[in-house]
């Protein structure tokens, strides 16, 4: 089959790299290339900036009343409902996520942009109650310029979402760089920006590779905001880009993030999310629930529970809506998960379900939903991200040791509690350190509810009403209210 050529889009047109070179992205239901990118170098990246620069100076997109914008953003909502099928089959293809999953998670992505665009015209400044006489002061939010978008593989619509509508709303203008293993929709998403009638280079996309194309594009001088998401090695790096720019920063890094199971939970329903927790997304989230910490007293029947339910999870192709677990989205992220979960094994973890590849197709990446029961939480396995459907189960006794366990780890994006005790969901909701904390649920999301991590998770949020904020700098407008001349600075009174 030939392959689908897609180009890059900027400055409102459709371009190949300078250098004419390409790379191929694979389905990861079958391992065959199905799509090829333009490889941009630096070169094409100073296009994208430049344009992204330039639209950002030109009175169509600078003059723009913010209630313009935000109708522009609302008719990009739209656009996206109306293209939801085709967004999720091209995403589905590209990183072998669900249908079900990408149908659900597209499907919500309007709502993002209806928040936003509700925000555009809200972004009031202040006045001052100043300690001066004669004098008045106010305050404006005002954009930074061009936004650097850096997204993962695992669910790129969203996490464009979750930057572009927010950068927008401000009055931005965007270069986004998709992974180069899940570029396909984000490309897409540009002939609906176009249709929703941005003015040109407002929102412009290089496709490539994180050490080239990634750090051209975090490092340019006229690159004034970088939102990264992914993992701790290309976060490292984008940290030291930006220290060449100075570019403000948000990281959304990884997770280790502990599902906590009490005595007194409802055992099914901890089943189920634990399940939404670790194996949905084939365990690729970054919020994955992915240590479980159970109540000695309700230990057995919990790992009875999952066991049975995870026995029956339909492993299949990610095209049919009856699947649950798809394959990993790259070959190099299922040789990840079989390498640690051999390390956990060598360390003494007993394997309770799983621990080996599915044979769906004979050459897709899939792995069966595994779970590793251990002793200690120093276990490589309680501490190193897997990104991969392995769930780590591990007892406590009583809420101090829960909260002791649940709080060793160098991360902090999202916890899980399963309680009855109502008591005991606001002391633990406090103690446990992280960014996101579920009670008795898992995996909620809403465009009001902002996502980031604690510690080595990361800094900065996405969502919520903050983050609109975290894409505008602060003018403080001074004004001498009075008739008399300023006085000469020299002379004292
Ligand atoms: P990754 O860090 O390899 O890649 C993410 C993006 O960064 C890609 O576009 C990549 O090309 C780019 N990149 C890599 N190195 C770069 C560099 N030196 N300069 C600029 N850009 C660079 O991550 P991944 O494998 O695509 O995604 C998995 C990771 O992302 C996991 O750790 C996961 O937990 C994390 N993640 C976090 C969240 C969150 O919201 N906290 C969401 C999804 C994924």
């Amino acid at each position: 089959m030939a392959l689908r050529h897609y180009q890059m889009f900027i400055n409102g047109q459709w371009v190949d790299a300078l250098s004419g070179d390409r790379f191929d992205s694979l389905n990861p239901a079958n391992a065959k290339p199905w799509a090829s990118f333009p490889h941009a170098q630096d070169a094409d990246v100073n296009a994208a900036v430049q344009a992204a620069h330039n639209a950002f100076e030109n009175p169509a997109w600078r003059n723009l009343h913010a209630t313009a914008r935000g109708k522009l953003l609302r008719k990009l909502g739209d656009l996206i409902a109306a293209n939801k099928e085709q967004l999720a089959q091209l995403e589905t293809n590209d990183n072998g996520k669900l249908i079900r999953e990408t149908m659900g998670q597209i499907g919500y992505m309007p709502e993002f942009f209806y928040y936003y665009a509700g925000q555009a015209d809200k972004l009031e400044g202040q006045t001052l109650p100043l300690d001066k006489a004669d004098m008045f002061a106010y305050t404006r939010h005002e954009p930074l310029g061009v936004v650097a978008a850096i997204i993962p593989w695992n669910s790129p619509m969203y996490l464009t979402a979750v930057k572009l509508a927010p950068a927008l709303a401000a009055g931005n203008t965007v270069v986004l760089k998709p992974s180069e293993h899940a570029s396909a929709t984000i490309v897409e998403l540009m002939h609906l920006v176009k249709q929703a009638g941005f003015p040109e280079g407002v929102v412009n996309v290089v496709t490539g590779f994180g050490a080239d194309t990634g750090a051209a594009l975090t490092k340019h001088p006229l690159v004034r905001r970088i939102a990264f998401t992914g993992g701790a090695q290309g976060a490292r790096a984008v940290v030291k880009n930006s220290a060449e720019n100075l570019a403000q920063l948000s990281l959304e890094l990884g997770g280790k993030s502990p599902n906590i199971i009490f005595e007194d939970a409802d055992i099914g329903s901890a089943v189920n999310g634990v399940i939404a927790g670790i194996f949905a997304a084939s365990g690729q989230s970054c919020v994955a629930g992915s240590r479980l910490l159970v109540q000695d007293g309700v230990y057995d029947e919990f790992l009875a529970a999952l066991k049975t339910r995870v026995a029956s999870i339909i492993i299949g192709d990610p095209m049919d809506p009856n699947s649950e677990m798809g394959p990993m989205a790259t070959q190099s992220q299922l040789a990840l998960v079989e390498r640690m979960v051999a390390s956990a094994l060598a360390e003494g973890a007993e394997l309770v379900h799983g621990g080996e590849r599915a044979c769906i197709t004979s050459d897709g990446w899939y792995y069966h939903p595994t779970i590793l029961a251990v002793e200690s939480n120093q276990c490589s396995i309680m501490q190193e991200e897997v990104f991969g459907p392995v769930a780590s189960i591990i007892r406590f006794q009583d809420e101090s040791e829960a909260l002791a366990l649940a709080n060793d780890s160098e991360f902090g994006l999202a916890a899980g509690i399963w309680t009855r005790d109502n008591g005991r969901v606001h002391r633990m909701s406090k103690a446990v350190q992280a960014g996101i904390i579920w009670v008795n649920t898992y995996r909620a999301v809403s465009p009001m509810g902002a996502i980031g991590g604690f510690k080595a998770s990361g800094y900065g949020r996405e969502s919520g009403i903050d983050a609109v904020k975290d894409y505008t700098q602060l003018k403080t407008v001074w004004i001498n209210t009075s008739n008399e001349p300023m006085s000469d600075p020299f002379i004292m009174r």
